[in-house]
């Protein structure tokens, strides 16, 4: 019993802690969201780190290894977030629902900001949320717990095959939720062209773009 014990503790130990006073942490950076509904409005994005999704077009694959990033208190995180004057935090990744992110929402929202999340919905959605942007990937099925909460259907589209990708999920989603169709940026040249006609056949899409990626920001 005591060799098992000392295997289960050797394990525990090993993974990256999912408690939520303290997340891995990729990078955070004060910057202009670039992307979907609230595109164009000042925002502190906080890139946790870790994702088993495997996108092969990703574009943060170094946020995959949790490991590879250091191990950064909720109330450091908060802190930092409360140097700059918006009041709007955007989690992203990685996948940060890969943890429990009541206690990270709470200590937002304590501080006066606005909680935005991004997620492929693969895990279930945990925190207080005011926007939660969903961007399903065909790489791994999401929770479909998400689906009713989401704000903001974002469908990255790489080939044409994903507009019926992006399609098998409007039926789900909550009646106000934004649906946006956004070419993958490596492909944008090619697939621009058929989501602007596929937007004018079918209005209830709207066109996003990574804007900052014109604005050379981060
Ligand atoms: Fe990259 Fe996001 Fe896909 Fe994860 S879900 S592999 S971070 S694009």
């Amino acid at each position: 019993v005591l060799y098992l014990l000392k295997i289960l503790d050797m394990e525990i130990s090993e993974n990256i802690p999912t408690k939520t006073s303290a997340l891995p942490l990729m990078e955070a950076f004060y910057t202009i969201q670039g992307e979907g509904a609230w595109q164009g409005h000042a925002a502190y994005f906080i890139r946790l780190a870790g994702c088993d999704v495997g996108c092969v077009w990703c574009d943060v694959k170094e946020s995959w290894d949790a490991k590879a990033h250091p191990v950064v208190s909720v109330e450091a995180i908060v802190q930092e977030a409360r140097q700059y004057p918006c009041k709007i935090a955007v989690i992203t990744g990685g996948e940060p629902l890969m943890y429990d992110l009541t206690y990270l929402t709470e200590e937002l929202k304590r501080a006066g900001f606005r909680t935005h999340i991004e997620t492929s919905g693969v895990y279930p959605l945990t925190g207080q949320w005011d926007w939660v942007c969903f961007s399903p990937k065909k790489f791994k099925k999401p929770h479909e717990s998400i689906y009713f909460k989401a704000d903001e259907l974002k469908a990255i589209v790489y080939n044409p095959s994903d507009f019926s990708f992006a399609e098998s999920f409007i039926n789900s989603m909550k009646k106000n939720c934004k649906l946006l169709l956004q070419p993958e940026w490596s492909r944008q040249d090619k697939m621009m062209p058929l989501i602007v006609e596929y937007v004018k056949a079918n209005p209830q899409w709207q066109v996003s773009l990574q804007t900052h990626k014109y604005m050379n920001i981060p």
